[in-house]
């Protein structure tokens, strides 16, 4: 890939640590694209608006460099970003930069909340990437752990489970499964089998167009 196709938009949704991020990034890899985690653009604006912005200027404004910033993987900057991410102003001011990334030459992952449903309803491929909520509460304590943070598993579980509140049932781009979309479910798969399993979603779904 992408030799028949111009693009080819792999789009990756699923609640917070479900995995989407490991397989997006091994996909990319795998298929040579380019890769662009969508949940940094949020957190880059609730960063911006807890240093006292307003939520729509911080969108219109953000550069390529604002997402790259070691500050935005906190669990404060995430719940944050879910809070920005329900405003309709915020979220269309992001629009055009995914949907661009996304028609690059050469193919992309784009992974997020709303990749299969908004940005790119017709992405070649699409999977919405899930967990049990004590699984990825687990997981996602391991790599707040492993960065030195001070927390324990009720207070991860706790945030988790207010995330998917949230970004479930909010007005704007809620998180659902497109009607198209494979689901994989990692709860019971090492990232190996995940990655794998992802890999053959994505070439049944190319090998069907
Ligand atoms: O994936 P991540 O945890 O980095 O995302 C942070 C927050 O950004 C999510 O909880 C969600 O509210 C929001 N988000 C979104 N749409 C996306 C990506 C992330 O609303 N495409």
């Amino acid at each position: 890939m992408p030799g028949r196709f111009m693009s080819f938009t792999i789009a990756i949704d699923g609640p917070a640590a479900a995995g989407k991020g490991t397989i997006s990034r091994a996909l990319a890899k795998h298929f040579g694209f380019a890769h662009l985690d969508t949940g940094l653009l949020y957190r880059a604006v609730a960063s911006k608006v807890l240093e006292g912005q307003d939520p729509h200027c911080a969108a219109q404004e953000l550069t390529p460099a604002d997402i790259v910033r070691d500050t935005l993987r906190t669990a404060e900057v995430g719940a944050a970003a879910s809070k920005v991410a329900v405003l309709p102003e915020v979220r269309a001011a992001l629009i055009a930069f995914q949907r661009s990334f996304a028609l690059r030459t050469g193919g992309a992952v784009l992974d997020g909340r709303d990749i299969g449903t908004v940005i790119c309803p017709d992405a070649q491929a699409k999977l919405y990437v899930t967990a049990a909520p004590q699984v990825r509460a687990k997981r996602r304590l391991s790599e707040l752990l492993a960065t030195g943070a001070k927390t324990d598993f009720e207070t991860v579980l706790s945030d988790v489970l207010a995330r998917d509140e949230r970004d479930m049932n909010r007005a704007q781009a809620p998180l659902v499964a497109a009607s198209d979309a494979v689901t994989l479910d990692t709860s019971q798969l090492t990232i190996e089998a995940a990655i794998q399993a992802a890999i053959d979603v994505v070439e049944q779904q190319r090998d069907a167009i």
